[in-house]
């Protein structure tokens, strides 16, 4: 995808000069909010939706000006669309049928493929007698026998149950493994996206935030939007001034590593955010790394067994407010976050209402300029 511009009539482009390299056998997941342009870009690389501007390249052509049909991509939908009054074997043949392929070919194609995707004892069933993981091999069965170039997914699990979708992630990341099928996945959902993908695209209104590997995102996001969608339970968005290696938090000060420092310097107010994760009750954290602590009055603690969840309300000045209002909105309307969500082992003892002594592994802080929402760490 080089520079993909789409425009519906004239109002904000759907998609906005976005340029994506999609490597061969790579699994690259599009990701975002509702209405981010993810639905938009997939159709537009399987031929299905009209390019404004750029240049779509599969295979070094530009396809821009091709029919679906002479792309060779297999597309897997969200409800599967298999016939229902055919029976597996057919259904996966249904392509091959299309293109008057010889019985022998279909045969010999159809077994092997329903070999891989383990479907070789349901063969004669119709697809009502599947599970929903049945019904999705029979789908990417359909697609492997056409020797297309690349499967594009658009939310093929969200009519699951959490139960089977899960399994059914591990299930598409296996196939896609053995198959080493170069593969373009559209979802909303964060965890899906990382568990999958090689490499994720996070998308903003049209806009492409960052591509990366699931960890790089996780670790080094590149603005606040990326930082507050990765991640569960979310990063927590702190008001903060930096001052030397010092940085002033509405419940006290920390000290964060000199280079952290050094980025943020002579910026005035910042959004620092560290995720619930890199704190620690301070009795029972390993100091030895480093880090910094400080003492906060702790309003609920969530305890969880093998951790637990303190919650320390704060109040954000109005320069900050602001722009947290506007993420929360771009991240589809949560609440905005007024606590700070602290992650503990389960061998915390703090308790509600405690002046609890906390531990924050410091080097995990990113500093974000309040206006653009850039990482400066
Ligand atoms: P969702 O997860 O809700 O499907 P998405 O991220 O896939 O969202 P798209 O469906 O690609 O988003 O839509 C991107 C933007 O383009 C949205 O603002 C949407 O309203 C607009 N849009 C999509 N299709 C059309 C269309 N056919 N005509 C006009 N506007 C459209």
């Amino acid at each position: 995808m080089k520079n993909i511009v789409k425009k519906y009539g004239d109002g904000f482009p759907a998609v906005n000069d976005v340029s994506i390299n999609v490597a061969d056998g790579e699994f690259v997941i599009l990701v975002g909010p509702s209405g981010c342009g993810k639905s938009t870009l997939l159709r537009m690389i399987v031929g299905l939706e009209d390019i404004t501007d750029g240049e779509m390249i599969i295979g070094g052509k530009v396809v821009n000006d091709l029919a679906p049909r002479e792309r060779n991509l297999a597309m897997v939908f969200q409800n599967y669309a298999l016939y229902p009054h055919l029976s597996v074997y057919e259904n996966i043949a249904f392509p091959l049928r299309l293109a008057n392929v010889d019985d022998k070919t279909v045969d010999q194609k159809v077994r092997e493929a329903s070999k891989t995707l383990e479907l070789d004892e349901h063969l004669e069933r119709k697809p009502g007698n599947l599970s929903g993981g049945q019904r999705q091999r029979v789908a990417m069965g359909r697609a492997i026998v056409r020797d297309a170039d690349a499967f594009l997914f658009d939310e093929p699990l969200s009519n699951l149950d959490a139960k089977l979708r899960g399994q059914m992630r591990s299930e598409i990341a296996r196939l896609q493994k053995k198959l080493g099928i170069t593969t373009v996945y559209v979802t909303h959902d964060q965890t899906e996206a990382m568990t999958l993908g090689d490499r994720v695209a996070v998308l903003k209104r049209g806009l492409l935030q960052q591509l990366a590997t699931p960890r790089q995102l996780y670790t080094n996001p590149a603005n606040l939007f990326v930082a507050g969608f990765i991640g569960s339970p979310p990063m927590n968005f702190l008001p903060a001034t930096v001052e030397g290696t010092t940085v002033q938090l509405p419940f006290g000060s920390v000290e964060i590593p000199a280079a952290k420092a050094e980025a943020a310097a002579g910026k005035g107010l910042l959004i620092a955010g560290i995720r619930p994760e890199a704190f620690e009750d301070a009795s029972v954290a390993d100091q030895s790394g480093g880090g910094s602590t400080f003492r906060a009055t702790v309003d609920v603690v969530e305890w969880l067994g093998n951790e637990a969840y303190a919650y320390i309300p704060f109040e954000a000045p109005p320069e900050v407010r602001k722009q947290l209002e506007e993420l929360e909105r771009d991240l589809d309307g949560e609440t905005l976050r007024t606590q700070l969500v602290v992650g503990l082992s389960g061998a915390t003892r703090i308790a509600a209402g405690d002046d609890a002594e906390i531990w924050v592994d410091t080097s995990q802080m990113h500093l974000f300029d309040p206006s653009t929402g850039e990482n400066l760490t």
